[in-house]
């Protein structure tokens, strides 16, 4: 599943799996190329908030 984050240069829209985000992994923007990737502080965060999100889904 993709998530779309706004590009910080040109506020189009860059589409990223959050997986790969987490992961380390940069993105580039369609609009400008600049390339985007998660600050290795929210990494922990976006990650805790995925997991949470995970547990929410499974039944039970
Ligand atoms: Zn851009």
């Amino acid at each position: 599943m993709n998530i779309n984050i706004t590009c910080p240069h040109c506020q189009s829209r860059i589409y990223v799996d959050p997986a790969e985000l987490i992961r380390g992994r940069q993105f580039c923007c369609s609009g400008c190329a600049v390339s985007v990737s998660l600050a290795v502080e929210s990494q922990a965060i976006v990650k805790q908030s995925m997991q949470k999100l995970e547990s929410m889904q499974q039944p039970g």
